[in-house]
């Protein structure tokens, strides 16, 4: 162990023995996890170790202050230390992508991506609408302007991949606030080869005109390509928008790059901290120039006071990400899922798309008569924690399922 490593379990082990004066389940479960966390192989593709230092910058008075507002521009006093904080942290992200923009204030994925959402209709329907109306900001609209645009922030139109092949419920689910907010046309795969058919995106993105078209996934096992993506968007007149949540850490490691990097196709990207990219649990959003006076709105549009332990902690693990190691890491977790995915094929095992060129594999354990809830629990037995995952229109469904999903990040 090395001596930052052995320090900071000392520190922990003493912080553990405070809380366990206060409330022992706690300290209890706390201690459990880590046992538990070592005990097992952590298999699931959203998961991931943090390291040391990024977990002890989440655990600090920064976590006391509030600091609603922006950099220089905070709506409470003694903002100063924040201000360095969330400085160093845009900072590193837009060196780390190599984004125009960065905005780390969000507290998870979904609220990033609900950031994103409401830049993209400012940007696309409220700047165009005040300027109709001769307003330079949502305050000087009257009630009846206010009726106008809210009407038309619903008739927007958002497209996405289908949660059923592998996107996110964010992404326009019937369930989620994205399939409330938006008419929302889903894209899927083909089902003969289970990979995004962009020949049927265009033709369907050119019938449906969205407003938005949705790039990512939380179960496709493949890579997209986001040149193509960019010009079925600037075909129909449609903002193109990634959730790299679950491939940060690939964009990040430079395992995707050309085509496959989003950040010089996507006119806004929102993604995780957590999961490929190894840092605190919280989101981002990058964004090209001209998003980014909108996205800069997310609070008070979509959120409250940051957190700022958790952008400090955001800030160390972008500051980690940026170094070699981490490219290493990023190849090691693409090359340890085609391992993987090639040797669950020779043992016959059947997966979606045929393999992987990401993070993760998609087990179809229905040729074995198992569900994707017997399929967890069996691997949870053995010590290997994964999650079950619906395959491609799954005759279980999301309950049940028939697949299995399994990631290399952690
Ligand atoms: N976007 C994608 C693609 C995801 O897979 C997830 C989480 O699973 C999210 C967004 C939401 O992230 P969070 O759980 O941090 O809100």
């Amino acid at each position: 162990m090395s001596d930052l490593a052995s320090t900071a379990s000392q520190i922990y082990q003493s912080a553990l023995s405070v809380i366990e004066a206060i409330e022992p389940r706690i300290a209890n479960a706390t201690r459990q996890e880590l046992a538990d966390q070592r005990a097992s192989l952590k298999l699931i593709a959203s998961e991931n170790y943090a390291s040391l230092p990024v977990l002890m910058t989440m655990g600090t008075w920064l976590s006391d202050k509030y600091a609603e507002g922006t950099v220089g521009h905070r709506f409470y006093a003694g903002c100063q230390n924040v201000d360095v904080v969330e400085s160093v942290a845009t900072e590193h992200a837009r060196e780390l992508f190599g984004a125009e923009y960065a905005y780390v204030q969000p507290h998870s994925g979904i609220d990033a991506n609900l950031v994103a959402y409401w830049a993209i209709l400012q940007h696309r329907i409220e700047s165009p609408a005040l300027a109709a109306l001769g307003a330079k900001n949502v305050n000087d609209l009257s009630e009846s302007d206010w009726e106008t645009l809210r009407r038309s922030f619903n008739e927007q139109r958002v497209m996405g991949m289908s949660l059923d092949v592998g996107g996110h419920l964010t992404h326009g689910f019937r369930h989620n606030i994205s399939g409330k907010m938006f008419h929302q046309k889903s894209y899927g795969t083909d089902p003969q080869t289970q990979l995004i058919d962009y020949d049927k995106l265009l033709a369907d993105a050119r019938e449906f005109k969205p407003l938005i078209l949705v790039a990512g996934y939380s179960a496709y096992p493949r890579r997209v390509n986001f040149a193509k993506m960019r010009e079925i968007a600037d075909e129909v007149g449609a903002t193109l928008f990634v959730d790299m949540a679950h491939f940060a850490g690939l964009v990040a490691g430079k395992v995707f790059t050309g085509e496959e990097d989003p950040i010089p196709y996507a006119h806004v990207v929102a993604s995780t901290t957590h999961k490929s990219l190894r840092g605190p649990r919280g989101g981002f959003v990058l964004a090209t120039q001209e998003y980014a006076s909108s996205v800069d709105r997310g609070c008070p549009m979509v959120l409250g006071g940051p957190l700022s332990h958790v952008m400090a902690a955001k800030a160390v693990a972008f500051a980690e990400a940026r170094r070699p190691e981490f490219a290493t890491y990023a190849s090691a977790v693409a090359d340890n899922a085609k391992t993987l995915a090639e040797g669950l094929l020779r043992r016959g095992v059947q997966l979606v798309t045929g393999g992987t060129d990401n993070h993760l594999v998609l087990l179809d354990v229905g040729s074995f008569g198992l569900t994707g809830r017997q399929a967890e629990s069996a691997l949870l037995d053995s010590g290997i924690v994964t999650n079950r995952n619906s395959v491609p229109h799954d005759p279980n469904g999301a309950w049940y399922t028939t697949g299995v999903r399994i990631g290399t990040p952690p």
